[in-house]
């Protein structure tokens, strides 16, 4: 960070503090902003953190989850006025305001200093400090900087730790993913040590399905899965009857599109998923197809080079269709690079 003296001057006397993150929050997007706001407190700063839209249940263990605010309209003027009269606005895992929907809005016409850590593509600048590093596997791996810039490691309790492992674990895909440096392991050694238990954190996220969750997994790997071999893609395409029959929940989805991509030979792997109001999509590659810059020349979307996601107003057919249009552009990468 540069204005580092600045920031730490700013911290020395409690202030009023609002956290956000991105819509649909994962563990990374939760796990970060709850890390934060459990620091914060320890230091008398009045904090709010509030999710653009609901998350998960599988979230909900997180020490202070019973504090956060999950924005809707109702909530929209007291929002707004917490927003408002906030000194500091901490915006975790996501760069561009646009993507915290109306929350955006509120954020940006406070006169609250913004503080942006993350690490996705493609920044907007609109924040007065910056922790970015697209390097950083998760953006819980840079609270842990941000502690440690300010000289704070030995604050780290049991309740920080686990927030902070829970993005961490779950960003590198347990620790799989190319963003998993030396650095990483190292600040999870770290974590261990300040009392995360990392087998309770991954049971508690992983090991949390409902019934209902597995039987459309099954369902979707068996009936909507589609594999283009000549081309090493694989996506699922789900109807919004799909997505109704088996009634689904904020984040039973999430993860599904991994199936895709673990097929042999897959390069890259996506999910479609009609929800109505518009088409949303999540896209996965390996090696050096970048499903960031498909998802920004596409579909409006970002994210990173491996993993990112975008959104259709067409209908689910036309999504389709263009998709496997634009796909196909990019034949010769799929099938000849790694
Ligand atoms: P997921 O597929 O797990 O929802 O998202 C994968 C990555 O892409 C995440 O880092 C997420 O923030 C990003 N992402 C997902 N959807 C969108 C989108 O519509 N726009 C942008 N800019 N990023 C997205
Ligand atoms: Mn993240």
């Amino acid at each position: 960070m540069q204005n580092l003296d600045t920031f730490k001057a700013l911290l020395a006397e409690p202030k009023k503090i609002v956290i956000t993150t991105h819509q649909n929050p994962d563990a990374d997007a939760l796990g970060s902003s709850l890390g934060l706001y459990n620091y914060l407190i320890k230091y008398n700063h009045e904090v709010q953190v509030i999710t653009p839209t609901d998350y998960p249940d599988f979230l909900f263990w997180m020490k202070g989850n019973d504090d956060v605010i999950a924005y809707n309209e109702q909530l929209h003027d007291s929002i707004a006025e917490t927003v408002d009269k906030a000194d500091l606005i901490f915006c975790l895992d996501f760069s561009s305001l646009n993507r915290i929907n109306e929350l955006g809005v509120l954020v940006g016409q406070s006169n609250a200093k913004k503080v942006l850590i993350d690490h996705h593509l493609d920044p907007e600048d609109f924040a007065e400090f910056v922790l970015w590093s697209t390097q950083a596997a998760a953006t819980a791996e840079l609270i842990y900087d941000l502690i440690e810039l300010l000289d704070d490691l030995d604050s780290i309790d049991q309740d920080i730790a686990e927030c902070l492992y829970a993005g961490i674990m779950t960003d590198t895909g347990s620790f799989k993913h190319p963003s998993t440096t030396a650095k990483v392991h190292t600040i999870v050694a770290q974590l261990i040590a300040h009392g995360a238990q990392v087998s309770k954190v991954s049971k508690l996220i992983y090991d949390n399905n409902s019934v209902n969750r597995l039987k459309f997994i099954g369902f979707a790997l068996s009936e909507r899965l589609y594999v283009l071999e000549n081309i090493n893609v694989a996506y699922i395409l789900l109807s919004n009857e799909d997505m109704a029959r088996f009634n689904l929940k904020s984040g039973d989805t999430e993860g599904l599109v991994n199936y895709a991509l673990s097929i042999k030979g897959i390069k890259m792997a996506a999910i479609i998923m009609d929800k109505g109001d518009l088409v949303k999509m999540s896209f996965r590659s390996v090696g050096e197809f970048s499903v960031n810059e498909f998802a920004q020349n596409n579909f409006n979307g970002g994210g990173h080079k491996n993993a990112a996601g975008g959104a259709s107003k067409m209908t689910l057919k036309e999504t389709e269709d263009k998709f496997l249009n634009e796909i196909q552009k990019h034949k010769n990468q799929l099938i000849h690079e790694n």
